[in-house]
């Protein structure tokens, strides 16, 4: 299996995983013209994707979900809370999953994952093809005993790192707005993305993907700082992320 981001960060969210025969879109926090753009330098047709998985219904990871849906005739997929905040054009095939129901998808395996954040009924996700697993995790507040048992054993990870402790604290957003990101249905920082995988172990990732980086209130090399040590400082494995760019096909093996 392989994935790529369109990009990640406060405003816009979008990872595409595919296999040999089936190419999944979690998210689309960019508009239709701006995520076909970025589809395009990742040599991807969005006619070919077989449907979009949505987390939730912020903004950052859905601005373009039903424009692509309508555009390309995509079936959506999402929880019954997503649903209730987004409330769908009935054109659009949309598909209601349960969280911690795994369902399928051609041939990938996926694993709605409840996770603390403030949405109606936010999931993340676990995809996996046989062997493989991909683990999508951004948008939580904290680490819940729930997320370190469904978020063992996978091939590469996305984690949130969305912040640096110091940089909230000491950065431009109202008191309201940094205790709602640090707050335990906000974001992880880098330090708590540090944490979890500690906990969880890395030997196994073969990507770890730093992901969800603020503009405002994080830095890539504070978030490269924050993980290299858990990967034994091997820098081949870790990618960050940004809002700016694509990360290009990373292949699990
Ligand atoms: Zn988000
Ligand atoms: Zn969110």
């Amino acid at each position: 299996m392989r994935f790529a981001s369109l990009g990640s960060g406060s405003r816009g969210n979008a990872t595409l995983v595919s296999s040999a025969g089936t190419t999944l879109l979690v998210d689309c926090g960019f508009g239709m013209r701006e995520a076909v753009k970025r589809m395009q330098t990742l040599h991807m047709d969005p006619a070919t994707l077989a449907g979009i998985l949505v987390t939730h219904e912020h903004i950052d990871h859905v601005r373009g979900v039903f424009a692509l849906a309508r555009r390309f005739g995509l079936t959506v997929y999402m929880t019954v809370g997503s649903w209730l905040s987004l409330k769908p054009d009935p054109a659009i095939e949309v598909v209601l999953i349960t969280p911690e129901e795994t369902w399928s998808i051609g041939d990938f395996d996926i694993m709605p994952v409840t996770v603390p954040h403030d949405a109606r009924e936010p999931v993340q996700y676990l995809i996996q093809t046989g062997v493989h697993r991909l683990g999508l995790l951004t948008d939580l507040g904290m680490v819940t005993p729930h997320v370190l048992k469904r978020y063992r054993q996978c091939d590469a990870l996305f984690i949130e790192c969305n912040h640096d402790q110091r940089m909230l604290a000491n950065g431009p957003y109202p008191p309201s707005l940094k205790r709602r990101v640090s707050g335990r249905l906000g974001h992880l920082s880098n330090r708590q993305a540090a944490e979890l995988l500690q906990t969880l172990g890395t030997d196994r990732l073969q990507r770890l993907v730093a992901s969800h980086l603020s503009e405002k209130n994080n830095l890539p090399e504070l978030a490269f700082d924050a993980l290299r040590p858990l990967l034994d400082n091997d820098e081949s494995r870790l990618v960050i992320a940004q809002q700016g760019r694509t990360v290009d096909w990373q292949s699990v093996s």
